[in-house]
């Protein structure tokens, strides 16, 4: 994929073309200035695979956690990681994002953010989640009774459809897909 993003698009992109679950890690990203170990890998290898270089995954990562742990401890404690999920330290290996299979299988603990909100959040926050993507309604409904059968992936596929006014007949299997898929319909 040669499409490429800048840290200074995120925002705007969130609200266009992020899957819930990449919206819902940047707003407490926002909020926090801190994200735990298992959003920063999720949440990181999506933006690089979404075409956020590495120079850029440092300002974006940067300019966020210097506001908690200040810009020092950045470099010494939490900058090898993103150096490392692009390869550029340890084995270098080059790590891809991970699947919504992968992330519904997660098990995010206490302060944790990642996972799949169709599979970790309660009902009232998926609600309120749903809410401020402008989802309502019958759709709305019929996300909720989706995710009451276990059908995640279904239910993030609806909020794709309902939030893009497109059926998506491939489906939701990865969040970068669900950011692709998005790109293409706006474009
Ligand atoms: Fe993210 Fe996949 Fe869950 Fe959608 S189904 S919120 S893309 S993990």
């Amino acid at each position: 994929d040669a499409t490429e993003i800048s840290s200074k698009d995120i925002d705007q992109l969130a609200r266009t073309s992020f899957p819930l679950c990449i919206r819902h890690m940047l707003e407490k990203l926002r909020e926090n200035h801190h994200l735990k170990h298992g959003g920063r890998m999720q949440f990181g290898l999506f933006l690089k695979g979404a075409g956020l270089k590495l120079e850029d995954a440092l300002t974006f990562w940067r300019s966020e956690f210097s506001q908690k742990v200040g810009s020092e401890r950045f470099d010494k404690e939490y900058a090898y990681t993103i150096r490392h999920n692009y390869g550029k330290e340890g084995k270098r290996t080059d790590y891809t994002s991970y699947s919504c299979q992968k992330i519904i299988s997660a098990t995010p603990g206490v302060g944790d953010h990642h996972g799949c909100p169709y599979r970790h959040f309660g009902e009232e926050n998926l609600r309120a989640a749903l809410n401020n993507m402008g989802v309502g309604g019958n759709a709305l409904e019929g996300i909720l009774d989706k995710v009451k059968n276990r059908h995640y992936q279904l239910a993030c596929t609806m909020t794709f459809e309902a939030t893009h006014g497109v059926s998506c007949d491939t489906g939701i299997n990865h969040p970068n897909q669900y950011f692709s898929e998005s790109q293409k319909v706006l474009q």
